[in-house]
């Protein structure tokens, strides 16, 4: 096992990605692809639905944040679990509804929908839109006023908590794009104007705090202040919130620094100290929800490339070089995320070499990362760089112009394509 248990090495010295050889992955569907164990994503599925459903009870609705990996069967699988999702675009609803995904389980998210954004949503039924400032009540209660529907809104609000200081920092986060501050009193102020708007009906509250968080604190500092927030609402409006959706943001291992979490204890922590605030605060518990994005799919995948040029440059670091590279994985180059490589068809050797790994772009910072361990490479190696199931398809770009690589779904050691890869056809099928 490497990482985690679906990553492991067979006889021959292969890296295997859900009990499929990585190098016979390469040789079938070429390289870079990326590969995805669908039964890890199943069971994560599963592990926040039960975990779900013991802490909040039987209407519990885990939302995937589909943000993270995003196509047309990733939404058949999550429908088939029984998940809710997290929509942020048009882009990401109509996917969502060519995988036939139960409106009533959508909740439509972003900070700046368009016109055209909130007729989508309307047009298709989705359960929830989750209205992120009054310019977008207004909008949202315009249309639904127009086809003379109540549509169910949550709104977005801004608890003001820096996450990774592991305290509430009031004043911390209230300067954001997203929501309204609790903190400014813009927030109750918007919660007064949705509850005087026609066409909506004000169901509950969200928020977001961060992303890789492995603590309870930040969540337990939002619900604390969001119950309170509600207890406000009830006292001042006389209005009862039924949904409090706390957002995604529980933290993956991508290397081994890091600390591996239990979602179904972090779900259980949560609900406990919801319900006690609740109690505290004498108001009915909210039906909880929650959003993980990047902990139901980071860890299933993996990126396997080819290695081409390998350069020692004497008295400074060793590059290796890849066929892909930040138009498939742009995380390094935007936020340094680190990750763990190996060589696939070498993988009992020891990862003894150090080496930066560098993208084929015309871009000095097109790197996957640097002073990595790694096996000493050469060219021809199938490279493989693991837990990359969260925001590299989905923020994959044609930088380069350069073909996006095709997602390869594995189960129980077959494969099938679900994104075919792009052709050179497929990059100028708009040019004119
Ligand atoms: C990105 C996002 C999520 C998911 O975050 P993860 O860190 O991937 O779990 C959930 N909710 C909202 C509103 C988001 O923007």
């Amino acid at each position: 096992m490497i990482l985690y248990p679906h990553f492991d090495v067979n006889e021959k010295g292969h890296l295997t990605i859900g009990g499929a050889d990585a190098v016979e992955l390469a040789e079938r569907f070429g390289t870079p692809a990326y590969i995805i164990d669908e039964n890890v994503v199943r069971a994560r599925c599963r592990e926040y639905l039960t975990a779900a459903a013991e802490s909040f009870g039987k209407d519990a609705l885990p939302l995937y944040a589909s943000k993270a990996l995003c196509f047309t069967e990733m939404y058949r699988i999550a429908k088939e679990e029984g998940m809710g999702i997290d929509c942020v675009s048009s882009g990401e609803l109509y996917t969502a509804r060519r995988a036939e995904f139960p409106a009533e389980r959508i909740y439509f998210h972003g900070n700046n929908k368009t016109d055209a954004d909130i007729a989508l949503a309307m047009d298709m039924g989705v359960g929830r839109i989750v209205v992120d400032n009054t310019d977008e009540l207004d909008a949202v209660s315009a249309e639904a006023l127009r086809r003379g529907i109540t549509q169910g809104i949550l709104l977005r609000i801004t608890p003001g908590i820096d996450p990774h200081t592991h305290r509430a920092v009031v004043t911390g986060n209230v300067d954001s794009k997203f929501g309204s501050a609790i903190a400014t009193g813009q927030a109750l102020e918007i919660v007064q104007r949705a509850i005087n708007a026609s066409g909506v009906e004000l169901v509950g509250l969200h928020c977001h705090i961060g992303s890789q968080i492995f603590d309870i604190e930040p969540f337990s500092d939002a619900a604390d202040i969001m119950v309170r927030f509600i207890a406000e609402i009830k006292e001042k409006l006389g209005c009862e919130i039924r949904e409090l959706n706390l957002g995604g943001g529980l933290g993956v291992a991508y290397t081994e620094d890091d600390a591996q979490i239990s979602y179904a204890d972090s779900i259980a922590k949560i609900g406990k100290i919801v319900r006690s605030f609740c109690s505290e605060h004498n108001i009915t518990a909210p039906r909880v929800i929650l959003e993980p994005g990047r902990s139901l799919v980071a860890a299933a995948g993996a990126t396997l490339y080819t290695v081409g040029s390998v350069k020692e440059i004497t008295g400074f670091r060793n590059y290796i070089s890849v066929d892909g590279g930040m138009p498939d994985n742009p995380r390094y180059a935007l936020y340094q995320s680190q990750y763990t490589a190996l060589i696939a068809n070498r993988a009992s050797e020891a990862r003894d070499y150090v080496a930066t790994l560098a993208g084929r772009c015309c871009e000095s910072g097109d790197l996957l990362g640097e002073n990595m361990k790694i096996q000493r490479a050469k060219r021809g190696d199938i490279l493989a760089v693991l837990v990359t199931g969260a925001y590299n398809y989905s923020m994959a770009s044609n930088y380069n112009r350069i073909p996006r690589p095709p997602v390869i779904l594995v189960k129980d050691g077959e494969a099938r394509v679900a994104v075919k890869r792009e052709s050179f056809e497929d990059i100028v099928r708009n040019d004119i």
